[in-house]
């Protein structure tokens, strides 16, 4: 029995549709999925809905960016309660943030003679949360750029003329939002980030988890995170990222989780929700992570 728990739709940055997305789970015999689409949650009701048909079990999510000690950090909220006011209140205003970011971006791209519209940009996302990908996907079908590969390198990557930083809060705050939605924070492809020596500040911050296994993640950089999160205290999830078709093969089905993980992870959420509701006196001091096995008080 095996989970894929980092995966995106139409709703952000990926090509597939709900629909789609779970056609392609059972095409690879998951039996449980999240959607973990960037700054939003408008994609899970669907999904769920398509999950329920399929006979897969759908875990909720969403996947925020943050900054700590000056490295992105990107951070997967699980078993979120997608109807909370203040999560739905934060991550429109960092959806405002993208949208007004891609407006930056093309109009960097016009001080730079490429003839991008905003407006083809967001027909082309048709999303409340667009980035960098539909700007490339919109250089590529204006005929502006060969590929995404080009706009990246030519124009979005970081540093590079078109590129335009995104406001990012701080991985505590990340950690406190999700928590505070009912959820589950794990840090996400931390083999991306190169940014290892954030994970003790990030425990001490409340962090439940790390994305052990990633597309992008060597059988060895697992092993090194497995061991980080062993020495943490926090759980093991994975995922394969996949966006659809946008960057070639779908890579959903490459990455496969042991089902006991995910049992872990929705048995954290169940600990995470009582320990909020304990009278904030009672609570227990976050200097430290706890264990699955330490006596919840
Ligand atoms: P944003 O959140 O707008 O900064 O965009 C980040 C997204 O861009 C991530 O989902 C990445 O998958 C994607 N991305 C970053 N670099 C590249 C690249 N060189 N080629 C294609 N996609 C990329
Ligand atoms: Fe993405
Ligand atoms: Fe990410
Ligand atoms: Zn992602």
């Amino acid at each position: 029995m095996f989970a894929d728990l980092h995966l995106h739709t139409q709703f952000s940055d990926g090509t597939y549709s709900p629909g789609e997305l779970v056609d392609q789970a059972s095409r690879h015999e998951l039996v449980a999925i999240a959607l973990t689409d960037h700054d939003t949650v408008e994609g899970c009701a669907p999904t769920a809905q398509a999950c329920d048909a399929a006979g897969i079990e759908f875990i909720s999510g969403t996947e925020l960016t943050a900054e700590q000690d000056g490295h992105e950090i990107h951070i997967l909220g699980y078993c979120i309660d997608t109807g909370d006011p203040k999560l739905l209140a934060e991550i429109s205003k960092f959806q405002l943030v993208r949208q007004n970011r891609v407006r930056e971006m093309v109009a960097r791209l016009n001080r730079l003679n490429v003839p991008l519209e905003a407006e083809a940009v967001f027909a082309l996302a048709n999303c409340r949360s667009p980035g960098r990908p539909h700007v490339a996907r919109a250089l590529v079908s204006a005929r502006l750029c060969a590929n995404l590969d080009e706009a990246f390198e030519r124009f979005l990557k970081k540093n590079r003329p078109a590129w335009v930083p995104k406001f990012k809060m701080s991985a505590a705050d990340a950690i406190e939002l999700i928590h505070g939605a009912g959820g589950v924070a794990v840090m996400a492809h931390p083999g991306l980030n190169r940014s290892d020596e954030v994970i003790p500040s990030m425990a001490a911050a409340g962090l439940d988890g790390l994305e052990c296994f990633h597309t992008k993640h060597s059988s060895s950089t697992a092993e090194r995170y497995l061991q980080l999160a062993d020495r943490f205290h926090l759980l093991v999830t994975g995922g394969s990222d996949c966006h659809g078709t946008s960057k070639g093969q779908p890579v959903i089905g490459t990455v496969k989780l042991p089902y006991q993980h995910v049992e872990k992870l929705k048995a954290r959420a169940v600990s995470n929700r009582a320990q909020a509701q304990l009278p904030s006196a009672k609570k227990p001091a976050k200097t430290g992570v706890l264990h699955q096995a330490d006596p919840q008080p």
